[in-house]
């Protein structure tokens, strides 16, 4: 201590000592003791400190450890481990699971001069600011405390009233709030859904204006890490890295028809009347002897069509509706009868071995009306079945199911 004092000492005070040595050696204690004065100018002359050492030695500071933030010792404990708890706890405020914490100013324990003060008044000096006491070191002056402390000369006399500062007292000296300010650096995954693409093909298969989905999409997935920074819990930036594909999005394909809608083509068929009634097969036989419409002699068409039967086979009504006539044509029909079914239409079924109903009688749709036969203009058993529609005879075939 004795030495980095000596070594700290001004030109001009060396000289001074170098004097008092050469002029003085005898006395080389006195002289030690006048070192220990302070370096006030009217102490100037050598002589007159050199008989009296200073009656209050400067009390030897116990060494403590003080936590040093940019330079200023701003607060002493009495040892390393409470400092350090010190620190701990400031860091331990802001702490986020999984992320980092450190101190925005440059911070350190050093060892120092007390006086002490205990953990907690130390961390609640550096959360919240306030004065505390400090040991006013050999070579101090006003101007290195209040630079230290930056605090203003007017402010330091004011706190400390009537302390002289001087080497060996005991001063408050005032510390700004917050002295310490935690940065907490935390990463935080970000997901984000990728749409997928829609892609069109033409289809010359499908028939145009309809489509198909022939490739499902499926969503893709980025992620992302982003630095986030807090200063005393309070968010202050964020950094996200790029994104990273983690899963590429699988695109829709829709297959897109081109082919020509087919126009119908024209038909011998007459077109279907909407109106008509849903008839039914009048036999269970689907043997078609002899179509609509096939030449008859010199004039005369078919104007239904012959099912093949056997012969007492049941003949039943291909729809509902009300018997209109029943007759037994020898040279044509054979025992015939008509069923008028509403709105025009009108069916008939000729050559029946044997007729069931009678004229003015409902029958239901599938009712047994009539036997197969044979009779008539008729060469073997057979069903003639007619459809007409206001009296004109219809293709069968365009309204059976
Ligand atoms: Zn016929």
């Amino acid at each position: 201590m004795r030495l980095n004092h000596w070594q700290r000492r001004t030109v001009g005070d060396c000289l001074r000592r170098c004097m008092c040595i050469g002029l003085c050696i005898a006395l080389a204690f006195a002289l030690v003791a006048c070192k220990r004065t302070t370096p006030a100018p009217a102490e100037a002359s050598p002589v007159a400190a050199e008989p009296t050492p200073t009656p209050q030695a400067t009390p030897l500071a116990e060494q403590g450890f003080a936590i040093v933030v940019d330079q200023l010792p701003a607060v002493v404990c009495a040892t390393q481990e409470d400092a350090q708890w010190v620190l701990d706890s400031l860091l331990a405020a802001h702490a986020i699971e999984g992320a980092q914490t450190s101190f925005k100013q440059q911070v350190a324990i050093a060892p120092a001069p007390g006086p002490f003060v205990s953990k907690e008044d130390a961390l609640h000096l550096l959360q919240t600011g306030g004065t505390r006491a400090y040991l006013v070191q050999e070579d101090d002056t006003v101007a290195t405390i209040t630079q230290s402390f930056s605090i203003s000369e007017d402010a330091l006399q004011t706190i400390n009233g009537d302390v002289a500062i001087q080497p060996g007292a005991t001063i408050q000296v005032e510390l700004p709030a917050s002295l310490v300010t935690v940065v907490t650096v935390q990463a935080v995954t970000e997901e984000q859904a990728i749409s997928f693409q829609t892609q069109k093909v033409n289809d010359s298969s499908l028939t145009k204006g309809k489509t198909s989905v022939k490739q499902k999409g499926v969503k893709g997935l980025k992620r992302r890490t982003v630095t986030v920074t807090y200063e005393d819990g309070q968010e202050v930036g964020r950094t996200p890295t790029d994104w990273q594909v983690v899963r590429e999005p699988v695109k829709q394909i829709v297959l897109v028809g081109t082919k020509a809608t087919p126009t119908p083509k024209p038909t011998s068929k007459p077109v279907t009347d909407t109106s008509a009634p849903s008839f039914r097969w009048p036999v269970t036989s689907r043997r078609i002897t002899s179509v609509f419409g096939e030449g008859r002699g010199s004039s005369r068409k078919h104007a239904g069509i012959d099912i093949g039967d056997a012969k007492g086979n049941p003949v039943v009504a291909a729809a509902a509706g009300k018997v209109t006539r029943v007759r037994n044509d020898p040279d044509g029909y054979g025992l015939y009868l008509d069923i008028d079914h509403g709105n025009g239409w009108t069916t008939r079924y000729a050559h029946n071995s044997k007729i069931l109903v009678s004229v003015g009688q409902t029958v239901t749709q599938g009712q047994k009306i009539a036997l197969v036969g044979s009779t008539g203009a008729s060469s073997g058993p057979h069903l003639h079945f007619e459809i007409q529609k206001n009296g004109v005879a219809k293709n069968p075939l365009s309204y059976l199911p």
